[in-house]
């Protein structure tokens, strides 16, 4: 039985544009970065052979078919195929509006019609909401039924569960929800005054993670505002072609901070700093926060990039240890930033980088895709913890949270269980000696 139906076909108000796909040349140097076309060696599963498939669509040349839903969901919206590209095909672009076209034009069964309805509808915006989540989840970590689920190997009776639960995130309490709203003053002479967006899920997943980074901000002159009516991204949203959504997020996020005066606004998550970045493309048929948005955009920046482009405080003390750093997908092929986590990383005496072959190739995160598409993110993983372990780094260091769960669970299954960091945990722990 087929997993949705179509509804209507020509409704294509969020369908790739013709003028996007066209700059495609088919000339596949893109083809090689492509980690699931590396994984596959499928055509249909490359950059070009989607591009040419969302073609064929748009065009009206084929219908939306389960076959073309498969491999426009199997892409992990990496971008790294636009690192490669020559042409300057904007392909995140182009995979976005292609989920979105999808989500317009099919009906998907009510079960699951009802379970991304809570979950990109409610859970992810509700504070509440996901306070109650990480009250349950705590208690399945801390009572030590987690510790005995894995111990015991029962999972793995359970098709992919083993992995699965391999990646539910470790909840922090306190969680950070109770820090929203609040200012936090600027250490010495004041040099900036910022606006932290705390995300989503990592107010209850990294919660320490985002104590650190305010930490590492007022150590660095930074008076820090936490605005109180933020709310999620809106990521995920996009990546699961659910843009209306985000769109009602991102008019959120933008009114939280417009009158704020900020020299800059702040995430230290990559894949939030993506869309985040990007505001200005999902309202740009929005007379009203067109403007709005692109103020927005001219004042955010990911963590590393803010940090590298000031003079960060030296720590007093060295922290000797060896680190490697896996670049997240969407700081390095969706906001181009490779140099500037490595400056922060660099300015800390003691730390000593050791590069891992293929950095900017995905570890398999993307998101919610390695819950969605296990075996593929786990076979993807494997490969980056051969690339992590080669390095005998002590430490792996990243940039994204979700890239950190991913990591996580692939030091347990196929590393030294080494520690996995944010670039400003380790700045932080620098500065704490
Ligand atoms: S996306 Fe770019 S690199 Fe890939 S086939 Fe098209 S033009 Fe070539
Ligand atoms: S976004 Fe990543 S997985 Fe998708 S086609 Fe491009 S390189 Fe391949």
């Amino acid at each position: 039985m087929a997993a949705f139906e179509l509804t209507h076909i020509g409704n294509n108000s969020e369908a790739p544009l013709q003028a996007d796909l066209d700059k495609c040349v088919h000339c596949g140097l893109c083809l090689n970065s492509c980690p699931t076309y590396r994984e596959l060696g499928v055509e249909m599963d490359s950059p070009r052979g989607r591009i040419y498939q969302m073609a064929q669509v748009v065009e009206g040349k084929t219908p939306i078919s389960e076959t073309y839903i498969e491999h426009m969901e199997l892409c992990l919206a990496c971008r790294a195929c636009e690192s490669a590209c020559p042409s300057g095909v904007q392909y995140g672009k182009l995979i976005e509006a292609a989920r979105a076209h999808i989500d317009q034009n099919i009906s998907r069964p009510w079960h699951v019609n009802l379970a991304r309805d809570f979950v990109f509808g409610s859970l992810l915006s509700s504070p509440w909401l996901l306070t109650a989540a990480g009250a349950g989840l705590f208690l399945y970590q801390a009572s030590g039924l987690q510790k005995l689920m894995r111990s015991s190997g029962i999972l793995k009776f359970f098709g992919r569960l083993h992995e699965i639960e391999m990646l539910s995130p470790p909840v922090e309490t306190p969680f950070f929800f109770s820090q929203i709203g609040k200012v936090f003053p600027a250490e010495g002479e004041k040099r900036y005054r910022v606006a932290f967006l705390a995300g989503c899920i990592a107010n209850i997943s990294f919660a320490r993670l985002n104590e650190a980074t305010v930490r590492v901000l007022q150590k660095n002159g930074c008076e820090v505002h936490i605005p109180k009516e933020q709310n999620c991204c809106g990521a995920l949203h996009v990546h699961a072609g659910r843009k209306d959504d985000a769109r009602a997020l991102a008019r959120i996020n933008i009114d939280a901070t417009l009158d704020g005066n900020f020299d800059a606004i702040l995430t230290n998550a990559a894949g939030c700093g993506s869309t985040l970045k990007e505001y200005d493309e999902l309202l740009e048929h929005d007379d009203a926060y067109r403007d709005k948005s692109l103020a927005f955009k001219a004042k955010m920046k990911d963590i590393n990039e803010f940090l590298a482009s000031i003079e960060i405080r030296p720590p007093a003390k060295p922290l000797v240890m060896t680190v490697t750093y896996q670049d997240s997908c969407h700081l390095c092929h969706g906001q181009k930033i490779r140099a500037q986590p490595r400056k922060v990383l660099a300015a800390i005496p003691g730390v000593e980088l050791k590069e891992m072959a293929l950095s900017d190739l995905c570890c398999g995160s993307a998101g919610i895709y390695n819950v969605l598409h296990n075996e593929m993110a786990m076979g993807l993983l494997k490969n980056k913890m051969a690339s992590v372990n080669a390095t005998g780094a002590e430490c792996i260091v990243t940039a994204n949270p979700g890239c950190m769960i991913q990591l996580q669970a692939g030091a347990k299954l196929h590393g030294k269980d080494q520690p996995v960091l944010h670039v400003v945990e380790v700045l932080d722990r620098a500065y704490r000696g």
